[in-house]
């Protein structure tokens, strides 16, 4: 296959965000997860090494287009206005804006939200539907979505907006807590590529088919979620 040009020669190189299971956090010193394995699947079908970069979700997409980093794979939702910086790939997953609260809360749905403290990580689609619909004076952005939970936990705030998969991560880690039986907004899961940058979207695009056409990509995913 023809070489598509990288950031760094023979090196795919991820830009995330590890703070997010099951799509990417840490065991030990290694970033696993859904999006760590379906960018080394890709990087084996292009040819070319696997490197993570870990940074601060709100600095994947300038990394991506700086040219710093070759693909953004953070559970990143497709959004029209992160279309206007970065180009994404097809879709590999879905999402689902999910909200815990503490068991037995008052708040039982999405209504009940009103007035209330919610706790969201900062530049997630959790965070800007939250703004809009709840107000930016009720709501808490935190670096990681896990101080948000731990923010919950000590009763600094009444509920956390955050994606259904870490949602699940989080609430099955910390005691007392559970996730409304609600689904907020539903979103798709795809990786940020460089604006313009064909070669490797395409190239991209080109090794994600393959995977769903073989069966890998679902494998991956049944693999991490349960
Ligand atoms: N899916 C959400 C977003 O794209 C959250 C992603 C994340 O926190 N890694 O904003």
């Amino acid at each position: 296959t023809a070489t598509v040009k990288t950031a760094k020669d023979g090196v795919l190189t991820m830009a995330t965000n590890a703070t997010f299971p099951p799509y990417e956090s840490y065991e030990g010193n290694d970033i696993v997860g859904i999006d760590a394995d379906i960018a080394k699947a890709i990087a084996d079908k292009l040819g070319l090494k696997l490197e993570i970069q870990d940074m601060e979700f709100n600095s994947i997409i300038t990394a991506v287009q700086s040219g710093k980093a070759d693909l953004g794979l953070a559970g990143m939702t497709v959004t029209d206005e992160r279309k206007q910086s970065v180009d994404f790939t097809d879709s590999y997953a879905t999402g689902i804006q999910s909200v815990i609260v503490k068991e037995g809360s008052s708040i039982k749905s999405i209504d009940d939200l009103k007035g209330k403290k919610i706790g969201v990580q900062l530049a997630t689609t959790g965070d800007i539907y939250a703004k809009d619909d709840f107000g930016e004076e009720n709501v808490e952005e935190y670096n990681k979505g896990a101080d948000a939970v731990m923010a919950l936990t000590s009763g600094k705030i009444d509920a956390v907006i955050i994606d259904n998969q870490p949602a699940k991560a989080f609430v099955k880690t910390t005691d007392g807590l559970q996730i409304l039986d609600t689904d907020y907004v539903q979103e798709d899961y795809a990786a940020a590529i460089q604006k313009g940058n064909t070669d490797l979207l395409n190239a991209v695009n080109g090794a994600l088919k393959e995977l769903k056409e073989d069966g890998t990509i679902q494998k991956i995913l049944d693999k991490y979620i349960k």
